[in-house]
């Protein structure tokens, strides 16, 4: 039998599998609510630890704003806008191996790097006012 942490756990990683939107937990909480009702803002936040220690989900800090989550793992990168908070999956062509190219200036051991794009998306760019 299930216990209702996994069941809550397997719907917020559903929930993440099934959109390409980059959620913050208030949107995650919101969709798992439909389903499990009693689910609170506060379970949902500590299954997202869970999920991340796992390995199943990572979290997406960007500057000024509230966490996003995503459950696609690769490594990838995105474009934010600074005006409606738009996240978007962004896979470079050609990117340079950042972490080896890093590597040879540093004695530091470097696994992993993060590079964050921001700017304006093409809908708000299209709405501005001339
Ligand atoms: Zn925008
Ligand atoms: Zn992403």
């Amino acid at each position: 039998m299930q216990n209702r942490q996994t069941k809550q756990r397997e719907k917020i990683l559903r929930v993440l599998r099934e959109t390409g939107s980059h959620p913050t937990a208030n949107t995650i909480y919101k969709a798992v609510r439909e389903e499990i009702p009693k689910v609170s803002l506060g379970t949902v936040y500590r299954n997202l630890k869970v999920l991340i220690e796992q390995g199943y989900v990572q979290k997406i800090p960007i500057d000024g704003m509230v966490d996003r989550f995503e459950a696609k793992i690769a490594p990838h990168y995105h474009l934010i806008c600074e005006k409606c908070g738009v996240v978007q999956d962004f896979e470079m062509p050609d990117r340079l191996d950042i972490d080896k190219y890093a590597q040879t200036f540093s004695d530091f051991s470097i696994s992993r790097h993060r590079i964050d794009f921001y700017g304006k998306c093409k809908q708000c760019r299209n709405n501005a006012i001339p």
